[in-house]
C-alpha cells in the first residue's frame, strides 16, 4: 500500500507522542509509520483485532494493538470480541487459548516460533503420570501450557488468579503444573500442599533476591514488585507478588517515589510511558520468545491470512481444554 507524505507524517507524530519517552525519535517513528498505517487499515477491512501481551515491544503496543494486558485480561478480551479474526501478538500458548475461547474465529500467531520455556517443558502424558501417582489430587495448570496439557487439567489459572483459585479449593493437596517457583510461592501464600512440576520461566528464574537489598539502600522508599514466576527468595524480599496486571494496578494506586518491577522489560517500558512522573528502576530481562513478533510479521498474517500461522486444535482436545478455562473464569469471577 502507498501512503502520502502527509499520512506518514501524521502517523509518525501519533506514534512519537506515545513512544517518545521510550527512546523512539521521530525519524524511527517515520520508518514504521507505513507498517502501522497498513495494519490498522487491514484490521478494519477484515474485522480483525490485535491482542498484545504487555511484554510486546512499544511499536506493537502503541502502534497497532487493540488491547494490551496479561494472559488473563487478554483471554477475557478474546472471549468477548466480536471480531472475525484475532491476531495474538504474544506467545503461541496465548493464541491457542484465544482459539479455545473462539472456536469459530480465525486466530493467528504472528510467529509460530514464539514458544515459552514453561509451556514447552511439560506434555499431556507427564500430567497423566502425575495424576496416576497422586490419585484424588486435582490438577491446576498455569495458562502457560499447551491445549493438550489444559485438556488433562481440572482448572487453568493465570498469575492474576492462581492464589484465589488454589486458595479456594477444598482439597489440601493439589497438583500444579508447570512452574515450580510459582507453586512454592502460592503454597506459601495459601497454606496448601502443592505437588509441583519442575520447570521455570527462563526470564524470571534468574532474578537475584540479594540485589533487592542494595536497591532499597540506594533508592529509599522504592517499592519492589515481583512476578509470581520468580524464585521464592525474590518474592519474599519484595513488597508485592503477583501478575503483570497486579503490578500495573499497584503502580497506578501507589504514591511511592520509585518502583522496581522484577519481570520482563516490556512492562516497565509500558508503565514508564503511562506514568511519566513516576520513576522505574531497572531490574528486568527480555523474553526471547515474546520478542520474536514484529510489525512485519503481523502485517504478513493480516495481508495474506497465512495458513501456517493459523491456530488449529483437534476438537477432542479443544473440548476438554475449554472446560479448564471455563472453570477458571467461574472460580475467579
Ligand atoms: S516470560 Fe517466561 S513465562 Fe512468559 S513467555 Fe517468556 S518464557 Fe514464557
Amino acid at each position: 500500500m502507498e501512503f502520502t507524505e502527509k499520512e506518514i507524517g501524521s502517523e509518525a507524530a501519533r506514534l512519537h507522542s506515545k513512544m517518545g519517552t521510550l527512546g523512539w525519535n521521530l525519524q524511527n517513528c517515520q520508518v514504521i509509520a507505513p507498517l502501522t498505517l497498513e495494519i490498522n487499515l487491514l484490521k478494519k477491512e477484515k474485522n480483525a483485532v490485535i491482542l498484545a501481551h504487555s511484554y510486546q515491544t512499544p511499536d506493537i503496543i502503541y502502534g497497532v494493538a487493540d488491547f494490551t494486558g496479561d494472559s488473563y485480561g487478554l483471554s477475557k478480551q478474546a472471549a468477548q470480541t466480536k471480531a472475525d479474526v484475532i491476531v495474538f501478538s504474544g506467545v503461541k500458548f496465548m493464541a491457542e487459548t484465544a482459539k479455545l475461547l473462539n472456536p469459530n474465529k480465525k486466530v493467528y500467531a504472528p510467529s509460530m516460533d514464539a514458544g515459552c520455556s514453561l509451556a514447552d517443558d511439560i506434555t499431556a502424558d507427564d500430567v497423566r503420570k502425575l495424576k496416576a501417582k497422586h490419585p484424588g489430587a486435582p490438577v491446576v495448570c498455569y495458562v502457560n501450557t499447551t491445549a493438550e496439557v489444559k485438556a488433562e487439567s481440572d482448572v487453568c489459572c493465570t498469575s492474576a488468579n492462581a492464589k484465589k483459585i488454589i486458595g479456594g479449593m477444598k482439597e489440601k493437596e493439589i497438583i500444579f503444573v508447570p512452574d515450580e517457583f510459582m507453586a512454592i510461592n502460592i503454597a506459601r501464600e495459601t497454606g496448601k500442599k502443592i505437588i509441583a512440576w519442575r520447570s521455570s520461566c527462563v526470564v524470571h528464574k534468574d532474578f537475584d533476591g540479594r540485589k533487592i537489598d542494595a536497591i532499597r539502600k540506594e533508592f529509599p522508599g522504592v517499592k519492589v514488585l515481583t512476578h509470581s514466576e520468580c524464585p521464592p527468595l525474590v518474592a519474599e524480599a519484595s513488597d508485592m507478588m503477583g501478575g503483570t496486571t497486579d503490578m500495573e494496578k499497584y503502580v497506578a494506586k501507589s504514591d511511592a517515589p520509585s518502583f522496581m518491577l522484577v519481570t520482563e522489560c516490556g512492562l516497565s517500558d509500558r508503565l514508564r510511558s503511562e506514568h511519566p512522573k513516576k520513576e522505574f528502576i531497572g531490574m528486568c530481562s527480555l523474553c526471547p520468545y515474546m520478542k520474536k513478533n514484529s510489525l512485519a510479521l503481523i502485517l504478513d498474517v493480516l495481508r495474506e491470512g497465512k495458513k501456517e500461522n493459523e491456530i488449529k486444535i483437534p476438537e477432542g482436545v479443544a473440548v476438554k481444554a475449554r472446560k479448564s478455562l471455563e472453570k477458571m473464569f467461574e472460580l475467579s469471577s
